[in-house]
């Protein structure tokens, strides 16, 4: 799913959410971003830098620093370089219509020992990677299930390493924006005015 499927979902003349334009690549090394998405459903849209674009899934739960529990990731289409730094709201009418907050952001890097490229990890539904953010850090295994009633979406499963914390629970004790410091229900009131 490409950025012309995302750009396709979207009326830009309604909603804040930046358009999806060519390729772009950060300078800063591998951007990750988590987006706490009130949309319909609550949900964390876990999104990768991967060849120029953000490389999205949808996580009902969010990530978790417990290597015991693993994440439905849902894939959906790619995002532009741009979104990860969206914050705001999207109006009642458009896709995805709701708040959405910088939940945490960093960077990472690949942490495949078999020297894949991160592109043919993903086309191959198996990442390795190590992820430097404010709220979320150390190895993740992503993995796409190939058989069963889940076949085609994901998993996010911590790595048993120095950042694995099955007390930590962050989704439920750090629910504020590492960007602007606001909660889902600050952003929203600030999205009506
Ligand atoms: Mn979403």
């Amino acid at each position: 799913m490409d950025i012309d499927t995302y750009n396709e979902k979207r009326d830009f003349s309604k909603t804040k959410e930046p358009r999806g334009d060519d390729k772009q690549s950060s300078h800063k090394g591998r951007r990750f971003v988590i987006q706490k998405h009130q949309a319909t459903n609550l949900h964390y849209d876990f999104r990768l830098e991967v060849d120029g674009v953000l490389k999205s899934w949808s996580i009902p739960k969010g990530p978790s620093t417990d290597p015991n529990q693993k994440r439905m990731a849902i894939p959906t289409e790619d995002h532009p370089m741009t979104y990860a730094d969206f914050e705001g709201t999207i109006p009642e009418d458009q896709y995805g219509a709701g708040t959405v907050m910088i939940w945490d952001k960093g960077t990472y890097s690949n942490n495949s020992s078999e020297n894949k490229s991160l592109i043919t990890a993903y086309k191959n539904g198996v990442m390795e990677i190590l992820l430097n953010g404010k709220k979320i850090q150390g190895g993740y295994s992503l993995v796409k299930m190939d058989s069963g009633t889940q076949k085609g979406n994901w998993l996010l499963i911590k790595k048993d390493d120095k950042y694995a914390d099955a007390r930590r629970n962050p989704v439920s004790t750090q629910n504020k924006s590492v960007v602007s410091g606001r909660t889902i229900k600050e952003i929203e009131k600030e999205g009506r005015k």
